[in-house]
């Protein structure tokens, strides 16, 4: 008996997903993955968008080709889900399967930061930080803002690492002297769950003149004034802003009645809803651990590893466990890592710390080159930290 999947969103969870259960259960499972795009990019590749170390044509992982027997890629937007009865509408198609999986990540809302689409920038989307790598070189002085709109927000120590390459950006053409940089964190410290990781932001930034707001949101931009409202009702002048705008679960999903919260709950060791049959990992759900690929690639794994002991008649799998490795770029050509475990001491995460070294840059590139060939069978580096 064929068992049907149907993965929605091909993002970091929806990719992991699908390839893994149809190279482990090839005629046993078929596996249905929907996005509304042509291509996969990896989140960090915006960062090289942005500074123009790279085109958005270069870092494009297409997902033409990623159809095998096992696994149907349809290129349409989803328009309704009905969770109860697995059924799911496109805008081609309608889908029933044995077993749903959402993994249609986060979307952006600009509108929620009145004056931000006037007046600032985000480099969290393809075309934003395209149009932000257009706007760079005609910057030369003044008073830049990387501020963070809402929490939470994909990849926390994005900003941070915004604000470093930007320092670098500014020095290699001169002009750095004359701008002034901030960062504005809803958090205490960059990365809230190791000190040892947000001393050595702190540190980078104490050394590159960079100012660290803590504990601040960006609720405003004024067009008039070229001034960002915090959430205390401070203001803060700036000729560049670059902001991480709020984040919210897709329209579909909240309308699909599969989220308390904004987001969809989850059981945090299996991933399931309180849909039978109804699975949701990475960015979209509540589980726990922060909005990043690499987060929502191990839940994903999770469960396609419980649907496979299932199909097989083997035991359950260990369940999710919260962990993963966030990279940070630091500028030099230098990444640093951290590796964090959210679930072990409940409420309580830690991080451990590796220092920025190219040898670490090198292996977030490995991250990349292995992804690229395991979801799409490719063998080169275009997915990695340069792609
Ligand atoms: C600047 C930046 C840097 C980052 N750096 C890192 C990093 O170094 N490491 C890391 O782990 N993470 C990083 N991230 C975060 C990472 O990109 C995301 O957390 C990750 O992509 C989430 O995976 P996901 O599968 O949940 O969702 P996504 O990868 O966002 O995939 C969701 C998919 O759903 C599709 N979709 C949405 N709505 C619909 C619809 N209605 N119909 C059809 N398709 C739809 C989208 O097109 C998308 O392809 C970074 C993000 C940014 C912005």
């Amino acid at each position: 008996m064929t068992t049907s999947v149907l993965v929605l969103g091909a993002g970091f969870g929806g990719l992991e997903l699908s390839s893994r259960l149809a190279q482990e259960l090839g005629d046993q499972v078929e596996v249905t993955l929907i996005d509304r795009g042509d291509a996969f990019v990896f989140g960090f590749s915006k960062l090289d968008i942005m500074f123009g170390k790279r085109t958005p044509e270069a870092v494009r992982l297409p997902y033409r080709g990623l159809s095998t027997p096992h696994v149907r890629f349809r290129q349409e937007t989803v328009i309704a889900i009905d969770p109860e009865a697995r059924r799911v509408v496109t805008d081609h198609a309608t889908y029933q399967a044995d077993v749903l999986a959402v993994a249609l990540g986060a979307d952006y809302d600009l509108a929620a930061t009145p004056g931000l689409a006037e007046a600032g920038h985000e480099f969290y989307s393809v075309p934003g930080a395209g149009a932000v790598r257009d706007v760079l070189p005609s910057f030369r002085a003044g008073s830049a803002i990387v501020g963070v709109c809402g929490t939470p927000f994909k990849c926390p120590p994005a900003p941070s690492e915004a604000a470093i390459l930007l320092d670098e950006y500014l020095r290699q053409r001169g002009v750095r002297d004359d701008v002034r940089i901030s960062v504005v964190i809803p958090f205490g410290t960059p990365v809230p769950p190791s000190p040892a990781t947000s001393e050595a932001i702190l540190a980078k930034f104490a050394e590159r003149g960079i100012e660290f707001v803590r504990d601040r949101r960006v609720t405003a931009l004024d067009p008039a004034t070229h001034q960002a409202v915090l959430d205390d009702g401070s203001r803060l002048p700036f000729d560049l802003f670059l902001g991480i705008p709020v984040h919210r679960a897709p329209a579909v999903v909240e309308k699909a009645g599969l989220t308390t919260g904004g987001w969809i709950p989850v059981d945090p060791g299996t991933l399931a809803t309180r849909f039978p049959g109804v699975y949701a990992v990475g960015d979209v759900t509540s589980v726990g651990t922060p909005k990043a690929g690499v987060f929502a690639e191990r839940a994903a794994r999770v469960v396609a590893d419980q649907l496979i002991a299932r199909i097989r008649g083997e035991s359950e799998p260990p369940g999710y466990d919260g962990t993963g490795s966030c990279w940070i770029e630091f500028g030099g050509h230098e990444v640093a890592r951290v590796d964090v475990d959210f679930f072990s001491t409940p409420g309580h995460p830690t991080g451990t710390f590796t220092a920025p070294s190219a040898r670490t840059a090198q292996e977030k590139v490995e991250f990349g080159t292995s992804r690229h060939a395991r979801w799409f069978g490719g063998a080169t580096g275009r997915g990695g930290a340069t792609g």
